[in-house]
């Protein structure tokens, strides 16, 4: 008898391929792997000459660390990126920074305690420059650490000379086709500091302000309402009278006259009641109702001057409070403003900076406005237009610096007339695809109601407005400013605007009839940063060498189709007619795992750097290509374990596959095609349709299904199935057996393409894998291409059919063997011995065509004939289960009447005997 350790004849699997990822500090290695060894670069030179495809980043603004948000972006972005290179495209990605605008003024002065009155304009704005190129370097961290690829060291910054000075040709060509022009808006004003302000520079507080009402007498009716009646409006901002050019009411409200007395008001139905409170009136009675639509364009005549004010329809009202009609004067309130326009009626402002009236305002010139409340108050009560006088406490915008009230004031501000090229915009949304679908019709809507764009900044922190004034005041800009403004920037920088003056900003010996004595001055307003990025498609796309306009892809938050997606949609239309983009992409909010904002107030903020801390970065992106990114998505501590599990489950999917394809070298040992089994041609076949349908998932942006079609794919096709009952072949049958090498032929094909298909996804991991496939050429996966699908050779439909019945059959024996089991018949699935009745006669070809069916359905014996008595009924079959009665075999495990039958190898079954005997026999003591 030979004493033989049998588990040296055994093919077990090996791999140094780790269990564990341990990727929070792994991950960083890889990272600086790929940076020196420019794989990126590697990726651009391998795939030059290919169709371009440009993913165009939508900068974030440099300013404090990476939110969750950013990082959904961020990676959703790179796995285009990534699997557009690997896929028959160029795909180089550029990423950017918006680096001017307010906060960045503020951060200097508030947490930099920089005391901007201590410097020139231009120090300050030196200042803001480094501040903004700190963040930038910052960021570009935080971005890689996601493993973000793309071309980091060279970003475009819209703080750069080329950046700005593409931006000047772009404000140039507007105005060259007249689409920019000068005019008033109100708006935030601040008497105190004798300036405008942002909306973030505004505090709310309660100030105590009188409350009126008054009464508008109308001169013309038509037939809707008598000459004489009078509309009631409600305001806490008497100095505004002066300014009033009309009365607003809603078009969809219902408006009542009520006779009081020996007077007519008309006042909105809703409010009537209240109304009546609060004026006190004693008797009143309704003779008429209308809907606020009738009323459009009435006249009404002004409580103290001899002026038309027009009844005029906006939805702004509301019946919150006051008396649904709102007395309207476009020179001080936005609202005013955009309903007056639709009238042709132009802001009116009789304020000066200081916020003293002016001579346009008869009888209060010279007056401070808070001050004309009283007078102008008195001179309604003169006129008997005043009904009611009281005070009330309101919250109100207050300067944030002086901490004095502010007011809404009409100033000059430059415009860019969307009007002008609406129709152009509106004719290019629809040429765009939009992902999701809804896209294009909130793009539409925007662009269809929206006003002209107010594109000048009171600020200091951005792009100057390129425009130079002659002595008459007159606004000069030409082609030829424009264009030596633009070379000036690209060769100085935007800093010279605040530098030098204005006769050294215009070309040499620059003339102009507006300006005989040659004296020029220059405009001090900046562009609205919206303008910088939204310039973007001509700084980046249209002069960088080796991208184009339009790009293929914009993808951005879903709060961009107000901001960067209708910017840039906006000055690309202008300037070139068509739109910058092919397809817009937008992804939802993050919110926690209850669906909550996350906020500082509720704590439940999880910035992006912990996660990378705890879980890592493929983790992270893990979860992002899980979730419907096109809706709002949510995250949270438990959300991340389940993407983690799922890690685990690919990873070790790997590692199986790696460890037995150990002894594997694709040159020598690989089976052809045509002579592979027919189950490996199976399965070949159904990798060949993973990658269809992960490949047209990638293709349509739809992540989610890309991660769930691999998902099943590892654990029901290979985890339950193939990698399942393949052990038995591959640990016990011989290293070189046909049958072995029909599996490991296939495996290694299926692991290679599972790679390839998640690296967009999870690129350390799936790099890590790659260091560990024998035999595969590129460094990298990703200077490989993504896998093809095609036909299995010697494998017909016929043959398919044959095994998708099988795999139903399976599915009756695997509930068979479930239910025998909590019937204690027998322990593990191996124990048993199934007999099978096919109940009808495609089931009993095919069963009867499957050698070693045992195998496939994990038993020790499957009998085909007709069952038992005791057999239960399934869908295609009748089976009986049994406990085997041979004994297990020490090699195989299996349970077979041959055990002991052999004298050399009493302990194990024929099947492994024979093994033993033809290969391992010189391992015999
Ligand atoms: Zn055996």
């Amino acid at each position: 008898m030979f004493t033989m350790n049998y588990k040296d004849t055994l093919q077990m699997p090996k791999t140094k391929f780790p269990m564990r990822g341990n990727l929070p500090n792994k991950e960083p290695l890889r990272r600086e792997e790929w940076d020196k060894d420019n794989v990126y670069e590697q990726v651009q030179t391998r795939t030059k000459g290919r169709p371009l495809f440009i993913l165009h980043d939508g900068p974030p603004y440099a300013n404090g660390d990476l939110h969750i948000g950013h990082a959904l972006n961020q990676i959703l972005k790179d796995f285009i990126v990534r699997y557009k290179s690997m896929s028959g495209y160029h795909a180089p990605y550029v990423p950017g920074w918006d680096t001017h605008g307010l906060p960045i003024e503020t951060a200097l002065t508030k947490n930099k305690k920089i005391d901007r009155k201590q410097m020139s304009v231009a120090e300050f704005r030196q200042k803001c420059a480094e501040y903004a190129l700190e963040q930038v370097d910052r960021q570009r961290e935080q971005r890689k650490q996601l493993g973000a690829t793309g071309d980091w060291e060279n970003p475009y910054i819209t703080l750069t000379k080329d950046y700005e000075a593409a931006q000047i040709k772009v404000f140039g060509e507007m105005a060259k086709k007249g689409y920019i022009y000068k005019g008033l808006k109100p708006v935030y004003w601040s008497p105190s500091s004798e300036s405008a302000l942002a909306e973030a520079e505004i505090e709310y507080k309660d100030k105590r302000s009188p409350s009126i009402y008054v009464t508008y007498e109308i001169t013309d009716g038509r037939d809707l309402l008598e000459e004489g009646t009078k509309i009631i409006i409600w305001t806490t901002t008497p100095w505004t009278i002066p300014a009033s050019l009309g009365i607003s009411l809603h078009p969809d409200l219902k408006y009542v006259v009520a006779q009081v007395n020996n007077e007519k008001y008309v006042v909105a139905h809703d409010l009537l009641e209240a109304l009546a409170e609060e004026l006190e009136w004693e008797n009143y009675k309704v003779i008429k109702s209308f809907m606020g639509r009738q009323s459009e364009n009435l006249v009404a005549k002004h409580p103290f001057y001899d002026r038309d004010i027009i009844v005029m329809l906006g939805t702004h009202v509301t019946t919150e409070s006051g008396t649904g009609c709102v007395h309207t004067a476009p020179g001080h309130g936005e609202d005013d403003f955009y309903v007056s326009k639709k009238y042709d009626v132009e802001a009116f402002c009789p304020v000066d900076d200081r916020g003293y009236f002016t001579s346009e305002a008869p009888g209060f010139e010279g007056m401070f406005y808070d001050d004309a409340n009283k007078v102008v108050t008195d001179k309604l009560k003169e006129v008997d237009a005043l009904l009611s006088l009281k005070f009330i406490t309101h919250s109100y915008p207050h300067d944030w610096r002086t901490k004095k009230p502010t007011i809404f004031r009409a100033t000059s501000q430059w415009f860019a007339s969307i009007k002008d090229f609406r129709q152009n915009i509106l004719d290019e949304i629809k040429e765009v695809e939009w992902h999701p679908h809804w896209g294009e019709t909130r793009l539409y809507n925007m662009v269809r109601d929206r006003e002209d764009w107010c594109i000048s900044r009171q600020r200091t922190w951005g792009v100057p407005i390129p425009v130079f004034y002659g002595e008459d005041n007159t606004p000069i800009i030409t082609d030829e400013t424009i264009n030596h403004v633009s070379n000036l920037f690209r060769e100085h920088g935007s800093n010279i605007w605040f530098e030098w003056d204005a006769k050294d900003l215009l070309p040499k010996g620059y003339v102009s009839e507006h300006s005989p004595n040659g004296k020029f001055t220059k405009e001090t307003d900046i562009m609205d940063v919206w303008f910088d990025s939204g310039s973007s498609h001509e700084a980046v796309l249209e002069e960088r060498n080796g991208l184009e306009r339009p790009a293929d892809v914009y993808l951005e938050g879903s709060d961009q189709y107000r901001g960067w997606f209708n910017s840039s949609l906006s000055t690309a239309v202008a300037v070139t007619g068509k739109s910058p983009y092919k397809n817009i992409i937008s992804h939802g909010f993050v919110l926690d795992g209850q669906g909550r904002k996350m906020s500082k107030s509720l704590g439940n903020i999880i910035p992006p750097a912990k996660i990378l801390k705890q879980f890592g970065a493929d983790i992270l992106r893990l979860w992002v290509a899980s979730v419907d990114y096109q809706a709002d998505v949510r995250i949270s501590q438990e959300i991340l374990k389940q993407v983690s599990e799922n890690y685990r489950k690919i990873r070790n999917t790997f590692r199986f596959m790696l460890a037995n394809l150990a002894d594997f070298d694709p040159k020598k040992d690989a089976v052809a095609e045509k002579e592979l089994e027919e189950i490996d041609r199976f399965m070949l076949h159904r990798l060949q349709n993973v990658i269809t349908t992960v490949r047209a998932n990638y293709d349509k942006y739809d992540f989610a299904d890309v991660f769930h079609d691999i998902h099943n794919y590892i654990s029901i096709d290979l985890s339950a199935f193939y990698l399942d009952f393949a052990k038995d072949i591959l640990y016990i049958e011989a290293q070189n057996n046909h049958r072995r090498r029909s599996i490991q032929t296939v495996y290694y094909e299926t692991l290679v393409s599972l790679v390839q298909l998640l690296n967009p996804i999870i690129p350390h991991t799936t790099e890590e894998v790659w260091e560990y496939i024998n035999g595969v050429e590129a460094k990298y996966v990703q200077l490989t291409d993504m896998p093809e699908a095609r036909e299995v050779e010697n494998f017909d439909e016929e043959t398919q059919k044959k095994w998708e019945h099988f795999m139903k059959v399976r599915s009756d024996v695997l509930k068979a063997l479930e239910e025998a089991r909590s019937e204690k018949i027998i322990g593990k699935p191996l124990e048993a011995k199934i007999t099978i009745e096919a109940k009808d006669e495609k089931t009993k070809k095919v069963l009867e065509s499957i050698v070693h069916i045992h195998q496939l359905l994990i038993v020790s014996e499957a009998v085909i004939n007709e069952a038992h008595p005791k057999a239960k009924d399934y869908n295609y079959v009748r089976i009986y289960v049994e406990k085997h009665p041979g004994e297990k075999c020490n090699r195989c495990w299996m349970l077979s009447d041959t055990v002991g039958s052999n004298e050399k190898h009493p302990e194990i079954c024929t099947r492994c005997a024979d093994v033993v005997e033809e290969h391992y026999s010189h391992l015999a003591k």
